[in-house]
């Protein structure tokens, strides 16, 4: 990723909030794993998403955002035992935000930095609702987008004060 001049990704405009749509949709079914796993110290990439009731893996078709929800009607093909109405949610409400984000900023690298922004928030609020807690792995890895890291803190506080003053 190279940053500088006008910031600006090669997508017809009209194409930029669909895309974005669809990818937050996927980012939020990964999103659905992270939070599920992260706080309990699991692999976010194995064992493969499977069923919490009967343990069968998720076959690929029914692991499409919402739509799997949608057609197994919020059910385990396997064992039938009922799926949270909270996993579509997070796919949806991921794939509205990117799309939002998407129509604010248009086809610049900007829409990318706010859409990993924004995973990386509604990551640390679900894991805060469920746990309480919100793990550096997510808490810190988004640092250096919106408030300046520590030694960023530091450099700013050392410019802002005569250098008497900073110990
Ligand atoms: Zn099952």
């Amino acid at each position: 990723m190279v940053f500088g001049g006008s910031m600006t990704i090669e997508i017809a405009p009209g194409a930029v909030m669909p895309i974005a749509l669809v990818f937050g949709l996927l980012v939020g079914s990964f999103l659905n794993v992270v939070i599920h796993r992260i706080p309990l110290g699991i692999s976010v990439a194995f064992p493969p998403s499977h069923c919490p009731e009967c343990k069968t893996p998720i076959k690929p078709w029914d692991n499409i955002p919402v739509l799997s929800y949608l057609w197994l009607r919020g059910h385990c093909r396997n064992c039938d035992c009922s799926i949270s109405l909270r996993y579509p949610a997070v796919e949806l409400v991921t794939g509205l935000l990117f799309a939002a984000v998407a129509w604010r900023f248009g086809p610049t690298w900007w829409t990318a930095i706010h859409c990993l922004f924004v995973a990386s928030l509604i990551a640390a609020a679900m894991i805060d609702f469920d746990h309480q807690i919100i793990p550096d792995s997510i808490s810190l890895g988004r640092s250096g987008h919106g408030a300046p890291s520590r030694s960023g803190r530091e450099r700013l506080v050392r410019h802002a004060l005569p250098r008497s003053a900073v110990a």
